[in-house]
């Protein structure tokens, strides 16, 4: 009897926040994987070492996700360690916040080069590895709740995501022929570092999202494990909300009321 050849991940930006969180998630679902990292070298060292403990093969591979040649780079190093690709999470990405009049064209760039450009091609250079091989695959990329929402100061980074949801749309059709899904998760305000949640900032998030509370990184981690999996077989490109109810409020005319401030945990 052969044993059974575990799937492959590969997950940009998995040295620390939501990617860290997926990787983690993937692990402990079966999958071995690729822990993409542009500079964090010792987190990313970290989480493949988290990942190996749930059992699987793990392997930090650096790149800058913006940077093409240095995406061939990783999808060559990430082919050569695991042989093949099963699911690719398009998951780094870079935000901005400055004002719309102030943006320069190399912010303006560097945001679009990693949250969109970077996808692009990330994308289709594991679709081509995928098809060479001829048992489909499964892409998700992260976008964001900024995709539908104007938040003041995000001129680049809101329209980049709104840009990623379509092209999720428009690769879930050219691949579906190949038996390769696309989809995309929203997340709204998530927290990717500990002792955040206290501050004040965050305190007033809380006040603003339905649930009453901000997400973590594995609430999209699971959403993400879902979407791979053979349950969400005839899924394709959708892209899932996992913002808390976050985007319902309707500006003046929404009946949701912020409630109270709940004590802190
Ligand atoms: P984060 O905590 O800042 O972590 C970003 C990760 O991406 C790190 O692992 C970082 O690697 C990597 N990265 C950054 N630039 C990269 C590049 N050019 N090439 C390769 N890797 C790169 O971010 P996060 O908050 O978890 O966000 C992850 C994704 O979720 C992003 O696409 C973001 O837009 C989206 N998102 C986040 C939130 C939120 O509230 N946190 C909400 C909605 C959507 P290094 O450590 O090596 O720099």
């Amino acid at each position: 009897m052969t044993t059974p050849t575990r799937p492959t991940a590969l997950v940009t930006g998995a040295s620390r926040g939501i990617g860290r969180g997926i990787a983690l998630a993937l692990a402990e679902a079966g999958y071995d994987v690729g822990v993409n990292y542009a500079s964090s070298q010792q987190e990313a060292l970290e989480v493949a070492k988290g990942c190996r403990a749930a059992g699987a093969q793990a392997e930090a591979l650096p790149a800058d996700v913006g940077d093409i040649p240095a995406l061939k780079g990783l999808l060559a190093a990430f082919l050569e360690r695991f042989g093949h690709l099963d699911l690719l999470v398009n998951n780094a990405g870079i935000g901005l916040k400055v004002p719309f009049l102030e943006t320069t064209e190399e912010q303006y760039d560097r945001v679009m080069d990693v949250n969109l450009r970077g996808v692009f091609f990330c994308t289709q250079m594991a679709a081509q590895a995928m098809i060479a091989r001829g048992q489909g695959g499964v892409i998700i990329n992260n976008t964001s709740i900024h995709r539908e929402i104007q938040y003041p100061n995000t001129s680049v980074y809101g329209p980049a995501k709104a840009a990623l949801e379509k092209f999720t749309r428009h690769a879930a059709l050219e691949l579906a022929p190949h038996g390769i899904r696309v989809n995309a998760v929203a997340p709204g305000a998530t927290i990717t570092q500990e002792g955040l949640d206290t501050t004040p900032h965050w305190r007033l998030v809380r006040t603003r999202i339905p649930l009453g509370r901000h997400g973590l990184p594995e609430d999209v981690a699971q959403a993400v494990v879902f979407l791979a999996s053979e349950q969400a077989s005839y899924i394709t490109g959708a892209s899932l909300t996992i913002d808390g109810g976050a985007v319902l409020p309707a500006g003046l005319l929404s009946p949701y009321t912020p409630g109270p401030e709940p004590p802190p945990s």
